[in-house]
């Protein structure tokens, strides 16, 4: 396949944990220059814990771009151990959030930086160089803003939420604490301003991609540029984690389609799976410009494929 023309240019991609990295790493490979993409991304997963500010989705998507992911779980990292965590354990401390020992060296060195007063966004480049990591990837904002699941239990922090009770309670809608006069990370509102094309992953839309959204200046840097989007829902499925259950409880058949709709005005350009072809049409009603590919990313060369696929078709229509 021809490298794709847009590859040249700047692009910023908006991306939350696990399917946000895979694609995101597909985008990286697929570039001639991976220090022309920016990646922005959610922490709304962020939480403290042992005293260790842990950013789960800063991590996923660095250990991916790295390869030291674990390829079995999609987060944390690769050949990792767990001495510390069975410890803890036995000390009766709380195991239900599972940090590796590999893991806690990120945790630990972020936390000891914050406290010594560097920004989130300087402590992702500092461990990016570290990694190798050449694309640039920035937290959406140095400041909390944690989401709050609303569930029919009440509210819920997103880790007790997500882990501790594995997406068990039905949602009711979703709250980014204190978003409304959170600043952006210095560089996110520079690079989607000045970016050529803005890719939004296939993320969870409420968790992932909608956190980043609600950091003043995003929506309005992006309005008016192509924006394209990669539907996480596949066959009326999550590929992985809650994404059609939230449709669901918030009263949504869960489809590419409902995807769409969830993104209208903002998205130009629109990605669906094969599986999902019979809704091209419903979805062109709703943005622009459709593509119908193969979006299911189960190794790096189809991560690659995807990247590639969709670049193209930026170019050819923009
Ligand atoms: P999290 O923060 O770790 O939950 O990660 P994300 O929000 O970035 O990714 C979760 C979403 O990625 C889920 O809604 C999945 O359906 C979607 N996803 C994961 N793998 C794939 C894939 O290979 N293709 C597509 N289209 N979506 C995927």
């Amino acid at each position: 396949m021809t490298q794709p023309h847009l590859s040249q240019k700047h692009l910023s991609l908006l991306a939350g944990g696990v399917g946000g990295a895979k694609f995101t790493y597909g985008v990286m490979r697929a570039l001639p220059d991976p220090a022309s993409l920016t990646v922005i991304v959610n922490v709304g997963d962020d939480f403290e814990h042992f005293g260790l500010k842990i950013c789960p989705d800063l991590d996923t998507v660095c250990y991916t771009l790295a390869g030291l992911e674990n390829p079995a779980t999609g987060w944390g990292r690769r050949g990792e151990s767990w001495r510390v965590m069975e410890a803890v354990a036995v000390l009766g401390g709380p195991d239900w959030f599972r940090l590796g020992d590999l893991d806690l060296a990120t945790h630990l060195e972020r936390t000891r930086r914050l406290r010594a007063g560097q920004p989130l966004h300087e402590i992702a480049a500092a461990f990016c160089k570290a990694w190798g990591v050449k694309a640039r990837v920035l937290p959406v904002t140095n400041e909390s803003v944690p989401t709050v699941v609303l569930t029919d239990e009440g509210e819920l922090a997103f880790q007790e939420y997500f882990v501790r009770r594995r997406w068990q309670p039905r949602v009711r809608g979703f709250r980014f604490a204190g978003a409304e006069n959170a600043r952006p990370a210095p560089g996110v509102l520079e690079s989607l301003r000045t970016a050529d094309a803005v890719l939004i992953a296939p993320s969870n839309p409420f968790v992932s991609i909608d956190p980043i959204l609600a950091i003043p200046g995003v929506r309005e840097a992006i309005a008016g540029k192509p924006v394209a989007a990669v539907s996480p829902i596949v066959g009326g499925e999550a590929v992985k984690g809650p994404a059609a259950k939230m449709f669901r409880e918030l009263g949504y058949e869960p489809s590419a389609a409902a995807v769409a709709e969830h993104y209208r005005g903002l998205v130009s350009h629109f990605v669906l799976d094969e599986a999902d072809a019979d809704q091209a049409a419903a979805v062109r009603q709703i943005v622009p410009h459709v593509l119908v590919t193969d979006t299911l990313m189960t190794d790096a060369t189809k991560r690659v494929e995807l990247a590639r696929t969709v670049l193209s078709w930026l170019e050819r229509e923009p």
